[in-house]
């Protein structure tokens, strides 16, 4: 095993996508940092799936977006259904971006895109190399790490935590992680279907047993999302076919051929109460973590490692610490506008009184016939608000 370095500007504990944009992107403006990680390499799964425009945007610069959308699917639409009726319908041909509509990309294969350019602009990840305790004695943070089957100890000026939701960084740097969890569970799966709608739509089904997602993948799969009180560990074809039954289209519905990968997870809604605790940063799922309605997640994420990438470059060249401050502070703010739409989403579609979801299907459609609120919720969901 190669030895690691003793000393790094930058150390980054984790190395799913918030983690590989911000090494790449140090990289690139020619800070070589040091990215870690405790999961041996190709044992990341399909997980999030949807890139926004807003996105797509920012990895420009890296390089890979158009790599990216050369290996996914391109949806032009976004549509909320209660059944069989359509209750509106998002165009994303109408946003001002060059990215007109949302990607649908598997994880797994995300990853491997921004690990493939890491390495493009001089970077690695350390692999398995797992970061246990720090301490910060205010000029630098030192960190032990266990690397394979010794220990490490590596000084860095800078630490920042994008090892996700459950951040031994954020744990260990006493940032409050402020928010709760959904009693529901959430149930996902990618499968080779026979489906009734367009591949160019994502359908997001409002129904009196739950909210159900389908979205289109490559490779002629299609990726459902449901929630559920009680969830299987690894839900089969007939658990998926009967949430499909009642929940989604009742006059065609989709017929399940194959699952070729599934799970389950539950979800909190949670900001750290702040980014930023002197040395300490934090990126993605370590600072935020909320329903995957709307598609936001990994996006958020991947958006503060680039914002992130400039204000620490920038920081180690001038000393001028004034502007992680104001990294931190717009990343909150972000962040806390995203749960707070995403949880708005979750709970009118889990809505159960036969009233409540009368009340809210004539709110959305009445909403639905207005172009410009119709725009500015392809603009928010496309994160293009955040520019
Ligand atoms: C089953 C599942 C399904 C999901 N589905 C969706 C979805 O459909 N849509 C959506 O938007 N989002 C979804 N998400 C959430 C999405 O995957 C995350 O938002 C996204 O992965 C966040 O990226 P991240 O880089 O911040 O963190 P992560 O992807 O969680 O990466 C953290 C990395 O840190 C590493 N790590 C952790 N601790 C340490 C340590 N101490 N030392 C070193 N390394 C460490 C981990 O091995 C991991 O590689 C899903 C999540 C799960 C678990």
């Amino acid at each position: 095993m190669q030895k690691m370095a003793r000393e790094t500007p930058v150390l980054i504990a984790g190395a799913g996508p918030s983690g590989l944009t911000l090494a790449s992107e140090l990289c690139r403006l020619g800070v070589r940092a040091m990215v870690i990680d405790r999961q041996a390499s190709g044992v990341n799964t399909s997980r999030a799936a949807v890139i926004h425009a807003r996105t797509l945007e920012l990895l420009e610069p890296l390089g890979v977006t158009e790599q990216l959308i050369g290996e996914g699917v391109i949806v032009p639409r976004f549509r909320v259904r209660d059944r069989d009726r359509v209750l509106i319908s998002i165009d994303f041909r109408t946003i001002p971006s060059a990215y007109p509509f949302t990607l649908m990309c598997p994880q797994n294969r995300t990853e491997s895109i921004l690990q493939q350019r890491l390495e493009g602009v001089g970077g690695c990840v350390w692999r398995p190399a797992e970061l246990i305790r720090f301490d910060s004695n205010g000029s630098r943070v030192n960190t032990e790490i266990r690397y394979g089957e010794s220990r490490s100890s590596v000084s860095a000026e800078w630490l920042v935590g994008c090892d996700g939701m459950h951040s031994v960084v954020r744990t260990q740097a006493k940032i409050p992680f402020v928010g709760s969890e959904y009693e529901e569970s959430f149930v996902l799966a990618d499968v080779r279907m026979d489906w009734p709608v367009s591949r160019e739509e994502v359908s997001l089904f409002f129904s009196a047993e739950g909210l159900i997602v389908v979205a289109p993948l490559p490779e002629d799969r299609f990726r459902i999302v449901a929630m559920a009180d009680v969830a299987p560990e690894n839900p089969d074809r007939a658990y998926m076919q009967s949430l499909l039954d009642r929940r989604g289209p009742s006059s065609a519905t989709g017929r399940i051929r194959e699952v070729v990968w599934s799970s389950r997870f539950h979800i909190h809604h949670r900001v750290a109460e702040i980014p930023r605790k002197g040395r300490i940063l934090l990126c993605g799922d370590a600072a935020h973590v909320h329903s995957p309605a709307g598609g936001q997640g990994m996006n958020l994420g991947i958006q503060d490692s680039v914002a992130l990438a400039g204000a620490l470059a920038q920081t180690l060249i001038d000393g001028d610490e004034a502007r992680l401050d104001r990294w931190a502070r717009d990343r909150h703010r972000v962040a806390t506008g995203v749960v707070s739409l995403t949880d708005r989403l979750t709970r009118m579609a889990t809505l159960k009184s036969t009233a409540g979801r009368l009340f809210r299907n004539a709110g959305i459609a009445m909403a639905g016939r207005l172009p410009h609120l119709r725009s500015a919720l392809a603009n928010r969901l496309a994160e293009l608000d955040t520019r």
